[in-house]
């Protein structure tokens, strides 16, 4: 049992087809399919991999070509239900010259917010050996209870949970809410990966600092892991723990990093479970994701960039 099943939002993305621009500056936008689950499921599949994708889409044109997006790149597209009733969710975003990132959604409510526990395929949640999921499908209803349910049938099922909790404020009614929305299944999680922005965001603390990572730590974890950027993670689990750098690349568009990051160790987890309690194995496992999650950074777009097995080796067998 290989599968993994990623649950939530897939949208798209339009992005300037300058750069270092507002939004408001942006002469053109070109599409850009994305949703940090949908990519993770990709990043597995283009791994060579069992993926498959459990969320809503709009019954429209936008919601048709990103469950084509799913099967063209060997994502088991049999999770994804249609809504007749909404809009696929659409995201403006752009990487503006003071190198903030600026925003804009429109989801009113969008399809993947209106799926509900009846409409989940919970014969493709049963086989996961591995469930993966976000908080942007936990901020409302019925999307949040579908969520709740998946991650129960996931667990009953006996798959490992992976969480990535993918911060996006502006889709939160308040910080607040956020923060106590994103811990309220905490506990519940097996695999937890955060960044450097989140781990400040929920601890409130501005340091990656082992004592500080600990906050987030429970002892039921199997693995919790912060991303650093180029400077790689740091990762911790029961009796062990590390930081592994990433490789020296070009940097040139970050977006789906994390999640190339996050579905090659799922990869490398699900073919060989034993790596969650050998150190040696774990960290050969984590370079790779470190490798996959490079590689993503040199190119533009999140989907595009994700790497095959033979590029990824390349990169580790040249540093
Ligand atoms: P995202 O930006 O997709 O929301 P994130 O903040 O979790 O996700 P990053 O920390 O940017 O992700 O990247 C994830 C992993 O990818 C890093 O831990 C690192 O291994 C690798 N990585 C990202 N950027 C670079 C880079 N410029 N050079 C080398 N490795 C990188």
């Amino acid at each position: 049992r290989e599968l993994v099943v990623s649950f939530g939002e897939m949208l798209i993305d339009f992005v300037p087809t300058v750069a270092g621009v507002s939004l408001a500056e942006a002469p053109a936008f070109v599409k850009a399919p994305g949703g940090a689950p949908a990519n993770v499921a990709i990043a597995v599949a283009r791994l060579g991999g069992a993926a498959a994708f459990v969320g809503k889409l709009g019954d429209d044109e936008f919601g048709r070509m990103l469950a084509g997006i799913l099967r063209d790149n060997g994502v088991d597209a049999g999770g994804v239900v249609f809504d007749s009733g909404a809009r696929t969710a659409l995201a403006f975003v752009t990487l503006r010259a003071d190198g903030e990132r600026e925003f804009m959604f429109y989801r009113n409510p969008s399809a993947d917010m209106l799926l509900t526990a009846d409409e989940l395929k919970v014969d493709v949640i049963k086989r996961a050996a591995v469930f993966h999921y976000g908080s942007i499908s936990l901020i409302a209803e019925p999307c949040r209870t579908a969520h709740l349910h998946a991650m129960k049938v996931a667990k009953e099922a006996g798959a490992l949970l992976s969480y990535d909790p993918n911060l996006r404020e502006a889709l939160w009614p308040s910080l607040e809410e956020a923060r106590t929305k994103i811990l309220s299944i905490w506990d519940q999680a097996d695999i937890v990966k955060v960044s450097e922005v989140e781990l400040e965001f929920l601890t409130g603390i501005n340091s990656v600092e082992d004592d500080v990572a600990m906050k987030l730590w429970r002892p039921t974890f199997k693995l919790m892991l912060i991303t650093l950027g180029d400077q790689g993670c740091k990762y911790y689990t029961k009796d062990f723990r590390g930081a592994v750098p990433s490789y020296k690349v070009q940097q040139v568009d970050t977006t789906g990093a994390g999640d190339a990051f996050i579905g090659s160790l799922l990869r490398k987890i699900v073919q060989d479970p034993s790596a969650l309690q050998d150190k040696t194995k774990l960290e050969g496992a984590i370079k790779f994701a470190n490798a996959c999650g490079a590689i993503t950074a040199t190119k533009k777009g999140a989907i595009p960039s994700l790497p095959k097995e033979d590029e990824v080796l390349r990169l580790m067998e040249k540093a």
